[in-house]
């Protein structure tokens, strides 16, 4: 006779059950088919030994308790349910050990099932994804690089919330293994585990496989387990933070519509950061939008914003209501939905739920409103608590509904008491230099008379902004005294803007010093060709005033920035990652996200072909959305929807390509420009063409708007 084994196992496998557990593939609440797995770990000798039913598990009785639980109950994901399971075969069944791999066949579109695996008595979760399927390059023979094949991807995760983390993991590992060329299964194994463990997980498992790879076999793969970094590490690499407390993140929206609506949402936002336990992380773009609900009032300007605070969701209303009232806002006798100075909503707090008379969190109507999910979007990745969706996925949604009017909203810069409005056409920025040595028209006005001819002689043209600058950063141009510089710029500002009171004027400047002055002389806009990097103080100025700043692409000074064109073979991705972290120091600085407009820098520290290829490239820097009336719902490049400025104005590359002499007068370049700037518009995410030659380059825009917008 044989002993008895401590580890005998009595099991249901594969039991299809309907039931609720969270959303479907659909993002529905309804039933969907669970495949349940129980294996009870008990000692069944003396059953084996009398072949008597009660001294074993009766797995019919397990099966109906699994059955029935299941259908019992609407649970909120497959963990609950899985808890639900092992509950019952524990206290009523009475397994001593159960183990149970609960697994919803639906509840992605891209994989066969997302279960929750875990054994009980224990605290042990895993969230499994089952064979997420996906095309990619991947291995070393030539036509596999040639070819997308089949990568079927599985995972266990530990460590994140499971009720909401798998969509996540699944839509992002199924990105990265798509845009992933790796030559062997091992390399992008390990790289989705990082993608993972980057996502919050504690521990991951995942599991490769290449069907395609071998002709009578199923398929090849590799399985590996990884862990986080432990914690001090992970803590080690992150900068210190200025306050001990970090807080809970949280999006608020902000409206207006009556007085100075864009410096009430810009005093709004600087009073929540002013705020002891509230500092703010991000703004979204700025969107003037037709009124909803009640139409007979102005329209509307909306923003939103990212915080961290560590007041409570009360403490937070409290403060938004007070900011409310402070900036003006009055609702004697206004209708609901009516006409305000400024409205703060809180859209969202980490993921707490809050409902009761005075506050609703996440905010009900997030998802009817396109002008809260447009700027949510920019500044929020995250699911939203409830819904499980993106505001991305949220805003697709409500933007294929049929009555989705994308006219109704348009992104918008605010400039000298007006709107620049993204996407409805294409504007023209005059040069004037008071300089005497600039490469195309240095000296010719240095004198104010001369400098306020030619600005005349401009607005007469049709131009939109005027961008004066007093230091040539032509290639080997010297560089003089800010003091210098501000003394010819700001006596041409005064009596422009004197003269002339609506017009944009932009100061083309480096130094924070002489863009102070040119602010403070009546400029709007500064035209930074280092992007905020040469002047420390730069940004912190531009923030401080809310104007619009150009963050221009370059490299280096007008002395060494020749010799700086090494871009990796991809000038297009370079630029666009070094453009990222110059966008990213001005958020962090405090620049609102709707006062950035990016300028690749033609000629700035790129070769002649490298110029070409930038302007071909423009849309993988920001994506197109000038052809779409400035609202792009699709989001791929890294800076999708920043305004675009470019200069290719005269620039020595023209002269290359149309092969001049070496001693031609870069005036000769006109039509080149005018060819740079049709092809600028042409790429469909060019807002603002730079130009000397303000009537040609403004009839060329308008065609080319005409053509491709
Ligand atoms: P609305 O924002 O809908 O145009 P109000 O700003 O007048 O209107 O807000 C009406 C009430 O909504 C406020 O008194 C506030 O107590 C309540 N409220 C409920 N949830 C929230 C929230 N998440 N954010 C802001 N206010 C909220
Ligand atoms: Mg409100």
């Amino acid at each position: 006779m044989s002993t008895a084994a401590s580890l005998d196992t009595v099991f249901v496998r594969d039991l299809d059950v309907r039931a609720h557990c969270g959303l479907d593939a659909w993002g529905r609440r309804l039933a969907q088919p669970v495949r349940i797995t129980a294996r009870a770990t008990l000692d069944i000798s003396r059953a084996g030994e009398h072949d008597h039913l009660p001294d074993s598990l009766n797995y019919g009785v397990l099966t109906r308790a699994l059955e029935r639980v299941s259908a019992e109950k609407q649970y909120d994901s497959v963990l609950e349910l899985a808890e639900a399971l092992a509950a019952v075969c524990t206290q009523e069944c009475g397994a001593p050990k159960i183990q149970l791999h609960v697994d919803a066949q639906r509840s992605l579109l891209q994989a066969d099932s997302v279960g929750a695996h875990i054994t009980r008595p224990g605290t042990d979760v895993e969230i499994a994804i089952e064979n997420l399927r996906v095309f990619g390059i991947i291995g070393i023979n030539p036509w596999e690089r040639e070819s997308r094949q089949e990568i079927v991807v599985s995972l266990g995760l530990w460590g994140v919330d499971a009720a909401t983390a798998y969509r996540r993991v699944a839509r992002d590992v199924a990105a990265y293994t798509e845009s992933s060329e790796f030559l062997t299964v091992e390399s992008l194994a390990t790289g989705i585990a990082d993608v993972v463990l980057g996502l919050g997980a504690s521990k991951v498992r995942v599991r490769v496989e290449k069907p395609s790879a071998l002709m009578f076999a199923a398929c090849p793969g590799v399985e590996i387990v990884r862990h986080a970094a432990a914690a001090p590490a992970a803590e080690a690499k992150q900068p210190a933070a200025p306050t001990a407390a970090r807080g809970v993140r949280a999006a608020i929206a902000l409206g207006a519509n009556l007085g100075d609506r864009a410096k009430s949402i810009a005093d709004a936002i600087a009073a929540l950061d002013a705020h002891d336990a509230i500092r703010v992380t991000d703004t979204s773009f700025l969107y003037e939008t037709k009124p909803m609900y009640y139409n007979d009032q102005p329209r509307f300007l909306n923003a939103a914003c990212a915080i961290e605070t560590t007041l409570a969701p009360h403490e937070l209303l409290d403060v938004t209501q007070s900011i409310e009232v402070q900036l003006g806002r009055c609702k004697t006798g206004v209708p609901r939905n009516g006409p305000r100075a400024v409205d703060l909503d809180i859209l969202i707090y980490g993921d707490e739920k809050v409902t009761d008379e005075r506050l609703v969190i996440p905010h009900p109507r997030i998802a009817e409103r396109a002008f809260v999910l447009l700027p949510l979007a920019d500044i929020w990745t995250a699911e939203h608590p409830v819904l499980l969706r993106t505001p991305h996925e949220l805003l697709g949604t409500l933007t294929h509904r049929g009555d989705y009017d994308a006219s109704e909203i348009v992104r918008v810069t605010p400039i000298c008491n007006s709107m620049w409005s993204w996407g409805q056409k294409t504007l023209v920025m005059g040069i004037l230099n008071v300089t005497p040595n600039s490469f195309s028209d240095g000296g010719k006005y240095a004198s104010l008379d001369d400098a306020l001819a030619q600005a005349t002689a401009m607005i007469d043209a049709g131009v939109d902004v005027i961008d004066i600058g007093g230091l040539s950063t032509a290639p080997g141009a010297p560089e003089i005294p800010a003091d210098e510089e501000r003394d010819r710029v700001v006596p041409v500002i005064k009596k422009l803007r004197a003269s002339f009171p609506a017009m944009p004027i932009s100061i083309d400047t480096f130094h924070a010093s002489v863009a102070e002055a040119a602010l403070d002389a009546g400029a709007s806009i500064v035209n930074d060709i280092s992007g905020g990097s040469r002047d420390r103080g730069m940004l912190p100025l531009v923030a401080a005033r809310g104007c619009p700043i150009v963050l221009m692409h370059m490299r280096g000074d007008a002395s060494t920035m020749t010799r700086l064109t090494d871009y990796d073979g991809d000038v297009v991705a370079r630029v666009a990652s070094e453009l990222g972290e110059r966008v990213r120091s001005a958020i962090d600085a405090g620049v609102s996200r709707y006062n950035i407009i990016l300028d690749p820098g033609l000629g700035f520290a790129k070769t002649a072909d490298d110029s070409v290829r930038l302007l071909r490239g423009l849309q993988l820097i920001t994506g197109e959305h000038g052809a779409r009336g400035g609202i792009r719902p699709g989001k791929s490049a890294p800076l999708a929807s920043f305004p675009m400025l470019i200069g290719p104005s005269r620039k020595r590359f023209l002269g290359k390509l149309i092969g001049e002499q070496d001693d031609a007068d870069p005036a000769g370049r006109l039509s080149a420009t005018l060819a740079a700037c049709t092809a600028g518009v042409a790429t469909g995410c060019v807002d603002i063409v730079r130009v000397h030659d303000v009537r040609e380059a403004r009839d060329a825009v308008r065609t080319a708007d005409a053509l491709f917008r």
